[in-house]
């Protein structure tokens, strides 16, 4: 067990790499070493089965630390071996595999004929882009068809050759008491073909990993949470499969003046006691330049007014929501003499329509 590599030097990357730049590397390895993509071919396959080790170990907090303290024998004392197959390796990974190479199950269904994995993009949008729609330019790094070999994984000019195990069917027949059974063949994968002299640009895997820039039109009225899939930009389909899909995960950023509920939006405007008591009128922001907002006399704090169709346009292009305001009402500080002299004869005021409304009730007691 001494002989193996350090994990990190296997997949490319420096002591201190992200999650994130552990399944980049993770994700370009697998893709090239890949045994589908690489039949019959024992390094590729001692590579893959590397590489996914590592990475098991590297993507789990707790086996990293013991990894980085007491490197491959701290990990054995500790219980962990690495994976010894590929049913081990898939069924780890199996999440990664389906969400990111897609011959998770691929790999079993034995077509030769596989789907293009389907791939996530998370967008960061402001409030405003969201609330009215934009056109976005995503870069992706996405696996495609060579474009030296065509995706055929030859040398150009070379062929892939019939399998000798199978003699090109695919299937490798054994008999099994009175049964004849017929499995896939384990030297090509049911491919019925094997590489020789693989192309040069992508090792034999049929494809390699480009930067795409896809444009993608944002609707009004997305939120986070929301999701849009784009049909046929994932992943190349490996043997003439179809292309995957991609789907672009939405997440907005929150406004420093409204809050967002559904289509509608949430604001506070700040008003003195006196404009609560007296009534005026007030510009408040909306998502479209300011507008004029009427506070009734006796507003209270806490209550709100709605601006009908001031809110977020619906995702399903008919109708807006509202906006609604919430008043907060500020004491006054810092008074000057006659400001507090004022006050004081409002508060007298104030207790003798108080001390009259008291009478009055009394009054009305005796009467009856
Ligand atoms: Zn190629
Ligand atoms: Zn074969």
């Amino acid at each position: 067990m001494s002989t193996k590599r350090d994990y990190y030097e296997v997949l490319s990357v420096g002591r201190d790499a992200t999650e994130r730049e552990l399944k980049k590397s993770y994700r370009k390895l697998a893709l090239k070493y890949h045994p589908d993509k690489n039949p019959d071919n024992k390094e590729a396959e001692e590579r893959f089965k590397e590489a996914s080790e590592a990475y098991a170990v590297l993507s789990d907090g707790k086996k990293r630390q013991i990894y980085d303290q007491y490197g491959h024998q701290g990990l054995e004392g500790a219980g962990f071996s690495g994976a010894q197959g590929f049913d081990d390796i898939f069924s780890s990974f199996g999440d990664i595999f389906e969400d990111f190479f897609g011959f998770g199950s691929g790999r079993r269904s034995r077509s030769s004929a596989i789907r293009g994995s389907d791939l996530r993009y998370d967008l960061n949008l402001e409030f405003m882009e969201a609330a009215f729609g934009t056109e976005k330019s995503l870069s992706i790094e996405k696996a495609e068809t060579c474009p030296t070999c065509s995706g055929s994984g030859c040398r150009p000019g070379t062929q892939p050759e019939a399998c000798n195990y199978c003699g090109g069917t695919g299937q490798a027949t054994r008999t099994q008491g009175f049964f004849t059974v017929s499995t896939t063949c384990p030297s090509c994968r049911g491919k019925g073909k094997t590489i020789s002299d693989p192309c040069s640009n992508c090792s034999g895997s049929t494809q390699v990993l480009v930067e795409k820039v896809v444009s993608v039109k944002i609707p009004a009225g997305v939120d986070s949470g929301s999701r849009l899939r784009l049909t046929g930009e994932g992943e190349a389909g490996i043997g003439g499969g179809p292309f995957g899909d991609l789907y672009v995960f939405i997440n907005v950023k929150e406004h420093e003046k409204f809050i967002r509920k559904n289509t509608d939006i949430i604001s506070t405007i700040q008003i003195s006691f006196i404009q609560a008591s007296l009534g005026d009128k007030v510009k408040v922001p909306t998502l479209e330049g300011e507008e004029t907002l009427k506070i009734p006399k006796g507003t209270q704090y806490g209550e709100t007014f709605r601006l009908p169709g001031k809110g977020i346009p619906s995702l399903r292009g008919y109708g807006r929501g509202d906006q609604i305001i919430q008043v907060q009402i500020v004491t006054p500080m810092n008074l000057n003499k006659k400001q507090v002299a004022l006050l004081n004869e409002f508060s007298r005021l104030e207790s003798d329509k108080l001390k009259n409304k008291l009478k009055n009730i009394l009054k009305g007691t005796a009467a009856s």
